[in-house]
C-alpha cells in the first residue's frame, strides 16, 4: 500500500458532530474527500442539509442526523440511524463546542453547566455510546477536538469553564486511548490555536494583539488547516497512534 493509499477512508464511515459548521464542517468535507461516508450531528437543520448537499456533491453518501450532543437519548438515537443508514461508525469526530466569554466573579452556575455539557461531557457520552459498538466490532478511531485553551490561559477574555472542559477533553482522549488500546479503538484529539469560525471573535480589535500578533505565524488559521490532521487521524495513516493530542496553533504555544 502506498502512503497516499494509507489515507483512504473508501467503505468507511464517520461522524463529525458540530459538523455543519466551521472547523467541523471542513472536517467533514476533508474526510468526504478521502472517500469516507459521512453523518452530520449538529442542531440546526437548515445548515445540516447544506452541508450534507455539499458532502454529496463529492461523490459520497452523507445524512444529516439532528442532535444535540448534551442529550445522552438523542445521542445513542443518532448511533442507531448512521448505523442503519450508513453503516456501523469507524470514525467519530467530537468536534461540537460553544465558547462563553465571562469573568469567573461574574459567571453563573447555568453557564458553567452549559459549557460544560456541551464541550467535555457530550464528548465523554458520545465516545461511550458510539465506543461501545466500536470495542465490540474491534475498529474505530476517535478525534477529539480540544485546543490551546486546554494547556494555557488565554488572553485578553476569560473562559474558565471553556478552558477546565478542553483539558478535561485532552485528558479524557488519553483515558479512553490507554483503556481501548488492546480494542484497536484509537482515540486521539487536535488541539487548534485560533482559528476563523463562528466561535471566535478573531478580527474584533481588542484582540488582535493577544490572538494575531502574539501568534509566531503572525496570523490566525483556516479551518481547512485543521481538516487534514484529522483525516490522518481517522485513516490508517496513524495506525500506531493513539493517546496523542496535536497542536496546531502557528506557534502560539511556544511562548
Ligand atoms: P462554530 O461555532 O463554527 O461551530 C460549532 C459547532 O458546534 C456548530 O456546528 C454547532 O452546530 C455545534 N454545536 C454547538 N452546540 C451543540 C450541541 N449542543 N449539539 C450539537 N452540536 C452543537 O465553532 P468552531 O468550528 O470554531 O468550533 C468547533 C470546535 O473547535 C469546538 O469544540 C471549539 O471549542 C473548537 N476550537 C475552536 C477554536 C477556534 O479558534 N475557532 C480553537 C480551538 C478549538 P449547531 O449550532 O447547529 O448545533
Amino acid at each position: 500500500m502506498s502512503v497516499l493509499d494509507t489515507f483512504n477512508l473508501s467503505g468507511k464511515v464517520a461522524v463529525v458532530t458540530g459538523g455543519n459548521s466551521g472547523i467541523g464542517k471542513a472536517i467533514a468535507v476533508g474526510l468526504a474527500q478521502v472517500g469516507a461516508a459521512v453523518a452530520v450531528a449538529a442542531r440546526d437543520e437548515e445548515r445540516n442539509e447544506q452541508t450534507v448537499k455539499e458532502l454529496r456533491g463529492l461523490g459520497v453518501d452523507a445524512i444529516a442526523v439532528r442532535t444535540d450532543v448534551t442529550s445522552r437519548s438523542e445521542l445513542t438515537s443518532m448511533r442507531d440511524q448512521v448505523t442503519s443508514q450508513l453503516g456501523p461508525i469507524d470514525v467519530l469526530v467530537n468536534n461540537a463546542g460553544i465558547g462563553i466569554h465571562s469573568d469567573a466573579l461574574a459567571l453563573s452556575d447555568e453557564d458553567w453547566d452549559r459549557v460544560m455539557a456541551t464541550n467535555l461531557d457530550a464528548v465523554w457520552k458520545a465516545s461511550q455510546i458510539v465506543g461501545e459498538q466500536m470495542v465490540s466490532r474491534g475498529q474505530g478511531s476517535i478525534i477529539n477536538i480540544g485546543s490551546i485553551s486546554g494547556f494555557i490561559v488565554n488572553r485578553p477574555q476569560w473562559h474558565a469553564p471553556y478552558a477546565i472542559a478542553k483539558a478535561g477533553v485532552h485528558h479524557l482522549t488519553k483515558s479512553l486511548a490507554a483503556e481501548w488500546a488492546t480494542k484497536n479503538v484509537r482515540v486521539n484529539a487536535i488541539a487548534p490555536g485560533y482559528v476563523k469560525t463562528g466561535i471566535a471573535d478573531i478580527d474584533l480589535p481588542e484582540y488582535r494583539h493577544y490572538w494575531v500578533d502574539e501568534v509566531p505565524m503572525q496570523r490566525y488559521a483556516a479551518p481547512e488547516e485543521i481538516a487534514p490532521t484529522a483525516v490522518y487521524l481517522a485513516s490508517s495513516a496513524s495506525s500506531f497512534m493513539t493517546g496523542t493530542v496535536l497542536l496546531i496553533d502557528g506557534g502560539y504555544t511556544l511562548w
